[in-house]
């Protein structure tokens, strides 16, 4: 028998909760309570822009009215920069790292390569730059701080791990990312490095969030490997999609929380909706998250793991 899990919410301050955080919270909640393990709550708040506590304590009241508890916690990250700070400047010392002046736009250019997932792939423009070049940029332009990764051919570079739901993955870093931004260049820490950091010094056994970070796991089980940190099981569960394909996000405010609990007053039906999309209630049923305890397990996740969608049958 292994350890009991330790698990995470992780949300980002930036509006209210949507059904799609909802249903992610949900899972991650039912995972560590079906097994007896602890949840930290850690709100996300790198970013200025998300730096809101008014909006971070309608997320705790909108949790617990959802009745998802957690063991421990808030940890709040914008409290957390000098930790984070240590690390970047611990991987500078470590010759691991160097700053990059290039412009948004160079970076997202047309011409530039692209992953799979359509993302750019950072060709490396300023990893040579001389001390000369570097004094020089850094007059006109504060920089971001990009970590090397090991070229295509070298094995350190390459990151396999199975995700609970999606199986096995690999992936070459030099092929996927390159060189990543760990800190950007208005000096707030990037979120690869933030979370790694933050789930490794929490101790956060089990990290279960939305299909959309998938492609994050590469970048963080490398980070784990430089900072000797244990890497923690991962679950990505389905995201919320509208009937035009795209993700929902906060700007679908039908489904935000704080209409949701107007129109529903309750938050038996909204979970009910959301466990039925995962195979984890019947359709219609209305039931709180501490119904499904005993119903829960990963192989219902998987056998429902493709995106769903939104539209008129979903919403009752
Ligand atoms: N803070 C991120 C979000 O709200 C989640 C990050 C994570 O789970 O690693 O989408």
């Amino acid at each position: 028998m292994g350890e009991a899990p330790k698990g995470r919410f992780a949300p980002t301050p930036s509006g209210r909760m949507h059904a799609g955080n909802i249903l992610s919270a949900l899972i991650a909640w039912l995972s560590i309570r079906s097994a007896g393990g602890t949840l930290v709550l850690r709100i996300e708040d790198l970013d200025p822009r998300a730096q809101d506590r008014e909006v971070a304590k309608l997320l705790m009241d909108d949790l617990a009215w959802l009745g998802l508890d957690w063991d421990e916690g808030p940890y709040f990250q914008s409290s957390r920069h000098e930790i984070y700070r240590e690390a970047v400047a611990q991987l500078t010392e470590r010759g691991l790292t160097y700053p990059c002046f290039c412009t948004r736009a160079e970076l997202h250019a047309a011409s530039a390569p692209h992953a799979s997932d359509g993302t750019y792939v950072y060709q490396g423009t300023c990893r040579h730059l001389t001390p000369e070049e570097v004094a020089a940029k850094a007059a006109v332009r504060k920089p971001a701080i990009r970590l090397i990764v090991p070229d295509a051919e070298d094995p350190a570079g390459t990151i396999s791990f199975t995700d609970m739901v999606y199986g096995p993955k690999t992936e070459v870093l030099a092929r996927e990312c390159g060189d990543f931004l760990i800190q950007r260049s208005d000096g707030v820490c990037a979120y690869q490095l933030a979370v790694t950091i933050d789930d490794g010094l929490m101790g956060v056994t089990q990290v279960v969030r939305g299909h959309d970070l998938l492609g994050s796991c590469a970048r963080q089980i490398y980070l784990q490997r430089l900072f000797g940190l244990k890497t923690p099981q991962y679950a990505h569960v389905p995201l919320l999609m509208s009937p035009a394909g795209r993700r929902l996000s906060k700007r679908d405010h039908d489904l935000d929380l704080g209409v949701m609990r107007k129109r529903y007053g309750h938050p038996g039906p909204i979970i009910g909706m959301l466990a039925s999309a995962v195979g984890l209630a019947e359709q219609g049923e209305e039931v709180l998250p501490q119904d499904l305890v005993p119903r829960f397990s990963w192989d219902i996740i998987r056998a429902h793991r493709a995106d769903i969608v939104v539209n008129d049958a979903f919403l009752w």
